[in-house]
């Protein structure tokens, strides 16, 4: 048997029941369908969305990603960079926000399904 962890599930974007099945249909690299989702697990069968409009939730923790990034960014430009003009932490942030755009999507809408999707683990649905 596989070992199915939660962090290990949570990373790569399987369904929260089974941990086997994946929510989302395409490659995080395919920017034309990234956020694409399987409307059910293809391994379990269970409803990816558990209530219509049920993600406009993970807009909050998708803020919570990018005001993380703002911060870190803004850190590592002040000491590596030697505090540079206001452009520069301006246009940093902006650039990296973009390039992290699809994961930043995809992982705040995983996070928000483990936390209020109220999906329960199933070790026996797992391959
Ligand atoms: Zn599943």
């Amino acid at each position: 048997m596989r070992s199915n962890s939660l962090p290990k599930s949570i990373l790569e974007c399987r369904c929260p029941r089974c941990r086997t099945g994946k929510v989302f249909s395409h490659s995080a690299f395919n920017l034309a369908k990234f956020n694409r989702m399987n409307e059910r697990c293809p391994h379990c069968d269970v409803r990816l969305e558990p209530e219509p409009g049920f993600y406009q939730g993970a807009m909050y923790v998708s803020y919570a990603f990018t005001v993380a990034f703002i911060v870190i960014i803004g850190i590592l430009l002040y000491y590596l960079a030697n505090d540079p003009n206001e452009w520069v932490y301006i246009g940093t942030v902006i650039g990296v926000m973009i390039v992290l755009a699809p994961l930043n999507y995809r992982y705040s809408r995983i996070i928000y399904l483990y936390s209020f999707g109220g999906i329960r683990y199933n070790p026996a649905l797992s391959k």
